[in-house]
C-alpha cells in the first residue's frame, strides 16, 4: 500500500503535499508528502511502526522553531506534535505537559498553580518535546533545570527516562540519538508567587526583544555556542553583519540569526552558513556546529548535514 494511502486510511488529521514553511517559523521549505498530527499516543506509535516497518522515510517536527527545511521539500512523512496532543495537567502539585504543548503554555498553566521555574520558558517559541530535545534555554536557564522525566515511545517500546538517563548538556539531550519521540513530560517545579513570576518572564521577554531580531522569521540561533564564546560575536567580528544573499540575511541586530526577509529560500540560507563558517574558521580557527536542524533530502541538506555530522532527519 502507498504510505500516502495508509495515512489517509488511518488518522484523522492529516494533510497531504503541505508546503513545509507553513510549519516552520523561518517559513521556508518545499512540500512534505504527508503531513499527520496523531491525537493521542497510540496514533503516534502506529506512525512510527509504519514507517519504520515499510522503509519510509519520517521527521518529528514540534513547533518548527529549530529548523531549516529544503526548497524542495521532503518525500516522507512530517509526524507534528502541536495543538492536537497538547494537554497540560497538575497532579498533587507535580505538573504534567503532553510533548504537543507550547512552552508559553506550560509557563501560564505554572503561573496559574504559583510554580516557579518556568519563566525562560514564556520567551522560547517551543513545544514542550522540542524544548526538552534541544535542552533549549536562556539568560542562564535550561529546560534540564526543571524536567524530571520524560515518557517516550519508538513505535515498538515505551519507556520513562529519569533526569540522569536524558543526557542533557548544552543543547543537546539523549533524544537526539536514540530514536525515541517524547510524549509526555514531567517537571520539578517551585512553589513561587504570582508577582515574581510574571516580573521575571517579563525582564525575560524585555531582554530577548532588545537583542534578537524577533520581527522577522527565524530559526533561533543558527550555531551553537563554541567553547571559546559566543558565535554571534565571531561571525559579527568577520564583518558579516547584515551580509544578504537573496532574502537572507545574517541579522543586523543578533549575528547569530539569520532572518528571512520575505522570500528567502533554503539555498540562501545554507550560503549565508557556509560563508560564515569559512570566515570564521579562517579568521579564528574556530569550527563553528550548526544548531538548526535540517529537514529534507536534496543535496544541499546531504552535504551540508554530511559536513555538520547532522542528520537530515
Ligand atoms: C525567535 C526565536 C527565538 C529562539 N530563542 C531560543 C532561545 O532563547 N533558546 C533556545 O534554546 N532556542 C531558541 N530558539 C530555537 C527553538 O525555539 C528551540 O530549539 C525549540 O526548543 C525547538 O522546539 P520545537 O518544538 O520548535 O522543535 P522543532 O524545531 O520542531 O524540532 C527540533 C528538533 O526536535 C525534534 N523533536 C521535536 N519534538 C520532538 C518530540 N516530541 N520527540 C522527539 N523529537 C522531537 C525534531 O525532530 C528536531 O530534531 C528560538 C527560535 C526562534 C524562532
Amino acid at each position: 500500500m502507498d504510505f500516502k494511502e495508509f495515512f489517509a486510511n488511518e488518522f484523522e488529521k492529516v494533510s497531504f503535499d503541505v508546503p513545509l514553511k507553513n510549519v516552520t517559523t523561518f517559513r521556508i521549505g518545499g512540500p512534505c508528502s504527508v503531513l499527520v498530527e496523531p491525537l493521542n499516543q497510540e496514533e503516534i506509535k502506529k506512525a512510527l511502526a509504519f514507517c519504520k516497518n515499510n522503509g519510509v522515510k519520517y521527521f518529528i517536527l514540534g513547533n518548527g522553531s529549530n529548523v531549516l527545511a529544503s526548497d524542495s521539500g521532503f518525500d516522507g512523512v512530517v509526524v507534528k506534535l502541536g495543538v492536537h496532543f497538547a494537554q497540560l495537567w497538575e497532579e498533587e502539585g507535580v505538573l504534567f505537559a503532553q510533548s504537543g504543548a507550547f512552552t508559553k503554555s506550560v509557563f501560564d498553566f505554572a503561573l496559574k498553580n504559583e510554580l516557579g521555574g518556568t519563566e525562560f520558558m514564556a520567551a522560547i517559541p517551543s513545544s514542550v518535546g522540542g524544548a526538552v530535545v534541544m535542552n533549549a534555554g536562556c539568560f542562564g536557564s535550561e529546560m534540564s533545570d526543571i524536567v524530571s522525566r520524560v515518557w517516550a515511545t519508538d513505535g515498538k517500546d515505551d519507556r520513562v527516562f529519569s533526569h540522569d538517563e536524558m543526557g542533557f548538556s548544552y543543547r543537546d539531550s539523549v533524544f537526539q540519538k536514540n530514536g525515541f519521540v517524547i510524549t509526555k513530560v514531567e517537571f520539578d517545579l517551585k512553589p513561587s508567587s504570582r508577582n515574581y513570576i510574571l516580573r521575571l518572564a517579563d525582564e525575560l521577554k524585555t531582554a530577548k526583544r532588545l537583542s534578537q531580531p524577533l520581527e522577522f522569521f527565524s530559526a533561533g540561533s543558527v550555531f551553537k555556542r563554541p567553547e571559546c564564546g559566543f558565535a554571534a560575536s565571531l561571525i559579527d567580528r568577520c564583518g558579516l553583519k547584515g551580509k544578504k544573499i537573496g532574502d537572507a540575511q545574517i541579522s543586523e541586530k543578533h549575528a547569530g540569526f539569520i532572518v528571512n526577509r520575505g522570500k528567502a529560500t533554503c539555498g540562501d540560507v545554507l550560503q549565508l552558513v557556509q560563508i560564515a563558517k569559512s570566515k570564521v574558521r579562517a579568521d579564528f580557527g574556530v569550527d563553528l556546529q550548526l544548531e538548526l536542524k535540517l529537514l529534507g533530502d536534496t543535496d544541499d541538506i546531504r552535504r551540508l548535514s554530511y559536513s555538520y555530522g547532522v542528520q537530515p532527519r
